[in-house]
């Protein structure tokens, strides 16, 4: 790791905490984002190096899962026990999902950069198949 850290305790729940409020998992003061969904390349506040933490795909794959357990749910419970006519449905069910995705995108985007950060890994070209990778021609 390039830069000293100097946060040796890092506790998982707290960093995966202070990552969904879209602070820093390491002091909790400064903020995490500088827009929707980018990183600070350093927190103001501690200095730590958050943008070289890669989350990649995870926080929109743990986005569709969660935001599909509460949506299908609701729509079959509605066609199960009320009569809303098809053109509601069809312009309802894809806003919500739509406002329901959009909002818990950069939250669990902030939890999987906590928990990261916590466990310690930066994603990209840490992994261990990214070195395999290179060596192919
Ligand atoms: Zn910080």
């Amino acid at each position: 790791m390039p830069v000293t850290c100097t946060h040796s305790e890092r506790p998982v729940f707290r960093s995966l905490l202070r990552g969904a409020r879209r602070r820093c998992p390491a002091c909790g003061r400064g903020r995490a984002f500088r827009s929707y969904l980018k990183p600070v390349e350093r927190c103001a506040a501690c200095g730590m190096p958050l943008g070289q933490i890669r989350a990649d795909d995870f926080p929109p794959y743990l986005t569709i899962f969660i935001v599909g357990h509460i949506v299908v749910p609701l729509v079959l419970f509605s066609e199960q026990t009320m009569e809303i006519p098809l053109a509601v449905q069809m312009l309802f069910w894809p806003l919500l999902t739509l406002a329901l995705s959009l909002a818990a995108l950069p939250l669990l985007k902030g939890a999987v950069v906590g928990l990261m950060w916590a466990l310690r890994l930066r994603g990209g070209d840490e992994q261990p198949m990214a070195g395999k990778r290179r060596d192919l021609p």
